[in-house]
């Protein structure tokens, strides 16, 4: 979103291309919007969406929690003033001292998906709470999550089960409907194998109070998503649905959602080239790509929505691509972007809605190019 405070910030013309520029106001305003169509939910922040310190002091101020995915995360919240309580290590997939490290420092919530994490756990961390991660359709998502973490709803209720024996605490479950989800009708299908879940392990005399829902909330790209009351309020349906009967603690992860449209980035034209006479189609080399911070464009995954200073003028088709030497630093090609034929070498254009996943992915030096700058505002 190109705020007024954005747009000041960027009329200064103080800093060299490329950089992200985040608004904090938006992430406030985001931050609360879920809150409060979501009443007595809890927010974890999914801190690998933007691990940046103002992001991190400015949600630690609303007092949200944080869902952490390595020590690194872990230490950087603790180092922040959060307390262990508010952390959850929520990868599944953790190497046995992280999670004795994790477990010294206070942290006491932990996701599994399998037997053998569970058994780290429970060697690393006795008696601390666990959760299980479950396998829930993805499609509809723009960058999806599908097969790599979580099991069937069957082992997911077996391995609660087992946690007891191992002296741990079972406390429910989590899943994913996939990032950028476009369809929030998998809310629903989510939580009915949730539910099972719940009363498989209730059976067995294991009662589960954790309902995780995980994050999937969008932002708004160049083709516009649906927006976020459709997907409060398909969880708010589902739960009433589902949950009513039954006292939870229900969670969710928000990470794109609260700092995607918050932060933009400002690029500069490097490059209009035309590589054949019979082919019109433009290459527009822009100083940021894959490897600078914009890693969500693999597949062309993620449109960007692109802001020039013609906007209003005559458009034709490009190839968007980066400054590296690799051949896969190409953005957008299959996508039909258009860009003013007036576009030429060293102007400014911004790339909307690049708050989330984006500087802390960009490399640390490939082919030279520093990682990607950024600023809070
Ligand atoms: C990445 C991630 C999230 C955040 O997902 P968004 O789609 O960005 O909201 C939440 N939970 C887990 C476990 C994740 O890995």
């Amino acid at each position: 979103m190109l705020t007024k405070k954005i747009q000041e910030f960027l009329s200064k013309d103080q800093f060299e291309t490329p950089f992200l520029v985040v608004d904090l106001d938006i992430v406030a305003k985001n931050y609360q919007k879920l809150v409060d169509q979501l009443p007595g939910v809890d927010v974890f922040y999914a801190v690998k969406a933007n691990p940046a310190i103002p992001v991190l002091e400015l949600l630690r101020d609303f007092d949200s929690n944080f869902d952490t995915a390595s020590i690194q995360e872990i230490e950087l919240c603790l180092k922040l003033g959060v307390s262990p309580e508010c952390l959850s290590f929520g990868h599944t997939v953790k190497k046995e001292r992280d999670i004795l490290r994790a477990f010294n420092l206070g942290v006491k919530t932990f996701a599994f998906d399998s037997l053998p994490e569970l058994e780290k756990i429970a060697r690393a961390a006795p008696s601390t709470n666990v959760f299980c991660r479950f396998l829930t359709p993805n499609d509809g998502a723009d960058w999806p999550l599908t097969d790599k973490f979580g099991c069937s709803p069957d082992i997911a209720a077996d391995l609660l089960c087992q946690a007891v024996g191992l002296g741990l605490n079972p406390l429910g479950v989590s899943f994913h409907i996939g990032s950028q989800q476009k369809k929030p009708s998998n809310w629903s299908i989510a939580l009915e194998k949730a539910r099972r879940i719940f009363d498989v392990t209730s059976e067995r005399g294991v009662n589960l109070s954790f309902l995780n829902l995980g994050g999937g909330f969008p932002s708004q790209y160049r083709v516009p998503s649906c927006n976020i009351e459709q997907h409060t309020e398909e969880i708010k349906k589902g739960m009433k649905k589902l949950f009513d009967d039954k006292v939870i603690r229900a969670v969710i992860e928000p990470g794109r959602f609260i700092v995607g449209d918050a932060g933009i980035i400002q690029s500069e034209v490097v490059l209009v080239s035309q590589k054949k006479y019979s082919d019109h189609k433009r290459w527009v080399y822009l100083d940021i790509g894959k490897f600078g911070g914009l890693p969500e464009v693999l597949n062309e995954a993620i449109q960007y929505e692109i802001k020039t200073p013609y906007d209003n003028e005559k458009v034709g088709p490009v190839v968007i691509a980066g400054p590296t030497c690799d051949e896969v630093d190409i953005l957008y090609d299959h996508s039909g972007y258009q860009l003013p034929l007036k576009l030429s070498i060293g102007d400014k254009i911004e790339i909307l809605s690049a708050g989330a996943y984006s500087a802390s992915y960009s490399s640390v030096g490939f082919n030279g190019f520093p990682p990607l700058k950024e600023y809070y505002i």
